[in-house]
């Protein structure tokens, strides 16, 4: 099924005309029916955060209530995000402000993904391209940050031994990012035996109060390009990063539609791990996002706005 025509929900909002409005509402309960493809009971949600349930620290309208929704009617959910600059304790307490009450596991970040994939590949060492914030994810491993490896390397000199890591995991560091960082994690992946690169996700940039930023996958990207080493995604749009959520949902790719505001990451990699994509026109959704030749299963303006589709 391909996107609804941009103007469906927004007549169904203005017209006065009752009949044309429930008409409306049915073609969306059948487009959101079709999504999830699924009874209702194998109905599972995956829903992405920023740009969904807020917009940096203001709520988007409704979102409360949506969230309310979903559990009177028992809709398995879970919300999955790429953000690695605050831990999820932070992420529920900000929620809780507006008004939602959710437990830290109602949420899967990359970090906790990125660890466990870690721990079993056998990676004791890290070099750690992460905010602060995010590092107590990796409490279990042996850690260095940036800018420890920087100073390694620099009292090292040119040719001397500096340390050898298992990965370098590279998080959304945002404006702590400098050339000597970015540079000294390049450095470790040219080490021999070459370490693995871990992106906790491949977001190219978000929307920050002030306007547009870069996010992970810019620096992922310079890292991978400048030392051959291919990285390994533990977020979206990886499907490993979205069979991990199922797999704490038990559910399956097929009955689980997947609901954010990036048409790349949220919309194309649902689709690519076998889920339904829901596209909402909030956050960094922009109009030439429909114009890319990924097809959403179905377009809303807001999350709020799920409720109505499905009423
Ligand atoms: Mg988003």
């Amino acid at each position: 099924m391909g996107p609804r025509p941009p103007d469906i929900l927004r007549k169904s909002h203005a017209h006065s005309d009752g009949k044309t409005r429930a008409k409306d509402r049915q073609t969306l309960r059948d487009a959101l029916d079709a999504s999830l493809s699924e009874p209702a009971a194998g109905r599972a949600l995956l829903i992405d955060l920023d740009g969904v349930v807020y917009r940096g620290d203001e709520p988007i309208p409704g979102s409360a209530e949506t969230v309310r929704w979903l559990r009177a009617e028992r809709i398995p959910h879970l919300f999955v995000t790429n953000t690695t600059s605050r831990p999820r304790e932070a992420i529920v307490g900000k929620l809780r402000d507006f008004g939602i009450e959710l437990a830290v596991d109602d949420i899967l970040a990359p970090p906790d993904a990125a660890s466990t994939w870690l721990a079993a590949r056998g990676a004791r060492r890290l070099l750690l391209g992460v905010p602060a914030a995010t590092a107590s994810a990796f409490d279990g491993f042996d850690t260095l940050t940036l800018d420890e490896m920087a100073e390694s390397q620099r009292s090292a000199g040119a040719t001397g031994e500096t340390q050898n890591v298992d990965a370098v995991v590279v998080g959304d560091l945002g404006r702590d990012w400098t050339f000597e960082r970015l540079n000294a994690a390049f450095r470790s992946l040219m080490r021999e035996p070459r370490p693995l690169l871990v992106a906790l996700g491949m977001t190219r940039y978000w929307h920050a109060p002030d306007g547009l930023r870069l996010d992970t996958a810019p620096f992922v990207m310079a890292l991978a390009h400048a030392s051959g080493v291919e990285p390994t995604v533990l977020g979206k749009p990886s499907a490993e990063f979205f069979q991990a959520a199922l797999d704490r949902l038990g559910v399956r790719a097929a009955a689980t539609a997947m609901i954010g505001d990036d048409i790349r990451v949220d919309i194309a990699g649902a689709k690519a791990a076998g889920l339904k994509g829901i596209l909402v026109r909030t956050g960094k959704f922009r109009p030439g996002d429909l114009k890319l030749g990924i097809e959403p299963d179905l377009v809303l303006d807001s999350f709020a706005d799920l409720v109505t589709s499905a009423q």
